[in-house]
């Protein structure tokens, strides 16, 4: 699995996982990381669900437990998916080349008795001989005819297979570039989409927007109603993107308490509409703990908006859409800030660097 979680918030998930081995006890050990921040991350549901179930009771983890979590629920999604797809593979290539070698071999003994049955014709007339040559070219094509049924049979039957290996990565490549919290795309799901968009385009992604979104006080939610609840919180706000966005614009989970938008062939007004609705909408949305009880307070969500210019990378426009997202948590948060064009940006720099050269060439 690639983790999808900043600098800023895997800190704080080194924080966390090391408040809980303090807490259940265990070794230090990248295996006993790895569970817990699994868990905290809240990346894999499974793992989150057996340790949730074993932690109900107040028996302390011994390390065997927490060794068997992570062979259970991290060591064999890494490993299972990729063995058994290529397990499938090599077990197709194996029968295909076995099947091609039987059918080489059936074809080249055919064609030997062919070349004899042709000599023996030509030196006899007799026809006890000429029966025995018929008869034996009988017996030759018809094994010939059976190695040909075995390979067309064996072609049809790894035809299937070839499908369902197919289908198998499709699942492999859609499990890589999906959260599976949320089943939005991830990071690198993203990248892939922006990358499908702008093939082709001459100014790659000029005229489109990024919008980033980042989930007001998310640790005070946490730190309140516990990961589960916090989780779901990140559900609730995936659930909205997905609602609110439509035909070729992308949604993804960035990592965290973060999301990405892109919204192809839109201008930055439009996108800051777009993303004021998104805020209203997810201020509005009540989530549940428990079974009906709702959060006492609503949960609200900071956007930054940017329009990308030509030649600007994504790496780019993300930077101006995060530096807007800054603004609007300075702002108070729960609210959407518009970034300056790049251009203005730009000038903005050079011109605050030439005030400082001005101000050095004074000194
Ligand atoms: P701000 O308004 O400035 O964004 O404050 P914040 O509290 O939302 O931001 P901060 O970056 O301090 O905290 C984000 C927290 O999100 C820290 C991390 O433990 C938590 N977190 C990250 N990923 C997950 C997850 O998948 N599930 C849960 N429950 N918490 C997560
Ligand atoms: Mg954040
Ligand atoms: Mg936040």
């Amino acid at each position: 699995m690639q983790y999808q979680e900043s600098a800023a918030s895997s800190a704080e998930l080194l924080r966390l996982v090391l408040q809980r081995i303090a807490a259940h006890g265990g070794a230090y050990t990248p295996t006993t990381y790895a569970v817990w921040y699994e868990y905290l991350a809240g990346v894999n549901p499974k793992l989150v669900a057996a340790l949730d179930q074993r932690l109900q009771s107040a028996e302390p983890l011994a390390q065997a437990e927490i060794d068997q979590l992570y062979t259970q629920h991290i060591h064999s999604r890494e490993v299972g998916s990729v063995e058994a797809f290529q397990a499938g593979l090599s077990e197709l290539l194996r029968r295909l080349s076995e099947a091609a070698a039987t059918s080489g071999a059936g074809a080249a003994e055919y064609s030997k008795s062919l070349v004899a049955c042709q000599r023996e014709l030509a030196a006899t007339t007799d026809p006890a001989v000429l029966n025995r040559v018929i008869q034996s070219l009988v017996k030759s094509t018809d094994a010939v005819r059976s190695t040909n049924e075995t390979l067309q049979k064996e072609v049809l039957a790894t035809r299937d297979e070839v499908q369902q290996l197919r289908g198998q990565m499709g699942a492999l490549q859609n499990q890589a570039h999906t959260d599976p919290l949320t089943r939005l795309r991830n990071r690198r799901g993203f990248e892939q989409a922006v990358a499908e968009i702008t093939r082709g385009r001459k100014q790659y992604l000029a005229g489109c927007a990024v919008l980033m979104a980042d989930i007001d006080h998310f640790k005070r939610v946490n730190d309140k109603y516990g990961h589960l609840v916090g989780d779901q919180v990140i559900r609730a706000a995936a659930q909205v993107l997905q609602n609110n966005v439509k035909g070729r614009d992308v949604a993804a989970r960035w990592g965290g308490e973060e999301f990405i938008v892109l919204l192809p062939d839109t201008a930055g007004e439009g996108a800051a509409a777009l993303a004021e609705n998104l805020r209203a909408a997810f201020c509005k949305t009540r989530i549940k703990r428990g079974a009906k009880q709702e959060m006492s307070e609503p949960v609200t969500i900071s956007i930054g908006v940017a329009e990308a210019v030509a030649g600007e990378s994504l790496e780019q426009a993300v930077g101006r859409a995060d530096t807007a997202l800054y603004q609007a948590k300075n702002s108070g948060r729960n609210c959407v800030r518009l970034a300056d064009g790049a251009g203005a940006t730009a000038a903005a720099a050079a011109a605050a660097a030439g005030e400082l050269q001005g101000a050095a060439g004074a000194n």
